[in-house]
């Protein structure tokens, strides 16, 4: 039985996530304590046990413990299958978190999965659904696995309401990738979404990603849906370059300027643009799974956050593959799976 500490490192819900994912492949057991000891609201909030639920239910496993509040978990993995499976969180929860869960063990197995996840799709501290369908699953692509993500309903916080629906064409075996650089920059998109929000929101922020990036107005994109139960707000900054296209967020929130929302996301763009990095520190995050689950890959990076560290030592926990991080240059990092 191997244990995981959920208080190491950035000691949040990664950790959980990562485990569960990895247990249901390898079928080795775990059990964790002390989970998301370093948040605020330590132990299994929805979003999590809906993580937890719902790889207990793709993976046949037995989960004791799985409750809220819960910082002890055993999980006992039973076998993959895929199908179709309906994950609703009840909260403003993040879907894509959930998805992070069960992505790994459905598109490494033969077989088509259809999922519909409910909750958030637009949450601060998640990878929003734009960072998923233009960043995260072309790569996965590239190493040979097909999902397809489709945003049905905007979720945002604190009243949820969202819903994707996604198909994984899983593979037995995934492609290994190397990205060493990113490329020329083909296209830049500043795009700001507003639900049910004044539109001079979008106005303010676009100027603040005009006067901190010097990206002009052809660049520049509103969006009004109003498939959302409730209000939302988001800049969503896209650079398409010939490797990769990266997605940098800032989430709207009440009480935060809608200038202070574009500046989050514009300075994590411009760190971005003037490192010569193929990914930034969330694709790292996302990168490292899959490409231990391929046995071997490599990228360079923004330098690697306290997540992506942690990441890399409870992957290690599962599989006995070595993963390093070594500096290139001052801005620049190169993480290596597998053995070169
Ligand atoms: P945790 O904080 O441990 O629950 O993990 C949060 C997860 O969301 C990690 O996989 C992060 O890489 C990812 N994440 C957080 N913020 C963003 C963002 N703005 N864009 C993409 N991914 C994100």
């Amino acid at each position: 039985m191997i244990t995981i500490d959920g208080s190491i490192g950035e000691g949040g819900g990664q950790i959980l996530r990562t485990s569960l994912a990895l247990s249901l492949i390898t079928g080795k057991p775990f059990r964790i304590e002390k989970i998301r000891a370093g948040r605020r609201s330590p132990g299994l909030l929805r979003q999590h046990l809906t993580s937890v639920q719902a790889a207990a239910e793709i993976g046949q496993a037995n989960a004791a413990g799985a409750a809220i509040g819960s910082q002890q978990l055993t999980f006992t993995p039973g076998k993959i299958a895929p199908g179709e499976y309906h994950f609703a969180i009840g909260t403003a929860g993040s879907t894509t978190l959930v998805l992070q869960t069960v992505l790994p063990a459905l598109m490494t197995v033969e077989g088509t999965s259809r999922l519909t996840l409910e909750g958030g799709t637009h949450n601060p501290f998640a990878p929003p659904f734009e960072f998923l369908e233009k960043a995260f699953l072309p790569l996965l692509k590239r190493m040979g696995v097909k999902v397809d993500a489709k945003l049905v309903n905007y979720g945002f916080y604190p009243a949820g309401g969202g819903k994707l629906d996604v198909t994984i064409h899983g593979t037995r075996q995934l492609g290994q990738m190397e990205l060493p650089t990113r490329g020329e920059v083909k296209r830049r998109l500043a795009k700001v979404v507003l639900c049910h929000l004044p539109r001079n929101i979008a106005e303010r922020e676009l100027n603040i990603v005009q006067k901190k990036l010097s990206w002009p107005k052809k660049w520049h994109q509103v969006e009004t849906p109003t498939n959302a139960i409730a209000p939302g707000n988001f800049v969503s900054l896209e650079i398409e370059c010939e490797q990769v296209t990266e997605i940098f967020t800032g989430f709207g929130e009440r009480n935060v300027a809608a200038e202070a929302v574009a500046d989050q996301a514009a300075l994590a763009a411009r760190r971005y643009l003037a490192s010569e990095a193929a990914v930034g520190e969330y694709l790292a995050d996302q990168l490292l799974l899959p490409m231990a689950l391929a046995g071997r890959g490599s990228f360079t990076t923004l330098p690697p956050s306290r997540h992506t560290i942690t990441n890399i030592e409870i992957i290690k926990k599962f599989l006995d593959l070595p993963i390093t991080a070594e500096q290139t240059n001052n801005r620049v990092w190169r993480i290596q799976v597998g053995r070169t």
